[in-house]
């Protein structure tokens, strides 16, 4: 049953948000690089930038849409070569996680986009993976990855991707799938999925952000993901919502993502007040944050700033997060006690 906060009034509802323990699920890594970054990494390793100033490439993020988001993604990408390179950039998204209160993430990172230019898997996962244990060490962050098949590549360019990265199996724990998805269906990926799930790892798809509602089927059926990405075009297919809410399959929403894509015209019109009251279990993510206008708490406070939710909603966002993550039960304990904590504090 939803829990509510009748004496927690909508002006604090700021403060609430930003001081509430939560988890981020579906951050791409290269998405958190910001023009600071790209310029001093180009700087670092000799790559010439095709912009000429930080200012002319945050001029550039002016996106109509996936693909032309996709486009100055992968130039962004470019910069980085070595493991320091994919180190120092996790590493500045878990310390700005760690200042909003994010307890936990699960860190998705294209591994194509770099090895296609050369750079050695090793360098990538063992790069983001000394961060992610510094954050546990450091910060205080739980932090884990997730590999990600780029879907506008081709199914066999995954598999040997999948294979060069078993070596270092154990450092991370799940495989997703996004880039494109129009014209991308989530069935052309079903051999490296199946593969995927004998190998043990924890599966998710993005569907349904572009693409229809029978992409997310398909996720579930021939992928068999256990956690959605995106997900935002269910509301179109009544059995859909019914069976997401029945097998609790959570949702992970990006809306400040969705309204830079033009998912959504603006963020008044955004979904996610619907995607809880048909019972599904949302969660609010950055998906990009250097690219779409900010980071997790800027996606709570403008996404509550602009629809009609409350501190009951923020609640179950935030314990959905929890409940939704790949930790174990202990873990998840631990943190909604301190997001009920924090809670307390706000009576
Ligand atoms: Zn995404």
């Amino acid at each position: 049953m939803k829990k509510t906060f009748p004496h927690i009034p909508r002006e604090r509802l700021p403060a609430l948000l930003a001081a509430m323990p939560k988890a981020e699920l579906h951050i791409h890594i290269e998405g958190s690089l910001e023009p600071e970054l790209i310029f001093e990494l180009a700087k670092r390793n000799g790559v010439a930038l095709a912009y000429p100033s930080v200012e002319a490439l945050r001029a550039a993020y002016a996106f109509t849409d996936l693909q032309s988001f996709l486009d100055i993604y992968y130039a962004g990408a470019s910069v980085l070569l070595t493991e320091d390179d994919f180190h120092d950039m996790a590493w500045a998204y878990l310390r700005r996680a760690a200042a909003e209160n994010v307890l936990h993430t699960e860190i998705f990172f294209d591994p194509q986009t770099h090895t296609a230019r050369g750079v050695p898997m090793e360098a990538v996962i063992h790069g983001l993976k000394r961060a992610a244990d510094r954050a546990g060490a450091e910060l205080g962050v739980s932090a884990q990855l997730i590999l990600c098949f780029l879907r506008h590549l081709s199914e066999d360019d995954a598999l040997q991707t999948l294979e060069q990265a078993l070596p270092l199996r154990e450092h991370f724990i799940g495989a997703g799938l996004d880039s494109s998805e129009r014209g991308h269906p989530p069935e052309k990926f079903a051999r490296v999925f199946a593969r995927c799930r004998e190998l043990g790892l924890r599966l998710v798809a993005h569907a349904g952000e572009e693409g229809p509602p029978e992409y997310i089927w398909n996720a579930l059926d021939v992928l068999k993901v256990e956690r959605i990405d995106h997900g935002v075009r269910c509301l179109g297919d009544p059995a859909l919502v019914q069976r997401l809410a029945r097998e609790h399959i959570p949702l992970t929403v990006c809306p400040l993502s969705n309204v830079k894509l033009c998912v959504f015209d603006q963020l008044g019109a955004h979904n996610l007040g619907e995607l809880l009251s048909a019972g599904l279990a949302a969660t609010v993510n950055s998906d990009d944050p250097a690219y779409f206008g900010g980071y997790l708490n800027q996606n709570y406070l403008e996404t509550f700033a602009a629809l009609p939710l409350d501190a009951g909603h923020a609640y179950t966002l935030a314990r959905n997060s929890f409940e939704a993550s790949f930790a174990d039960q202990a873990d998840k304990a631990r943190w909604i006690e301190r997001l009920d904590a924090t809670f307390e504090q706000f009576r």
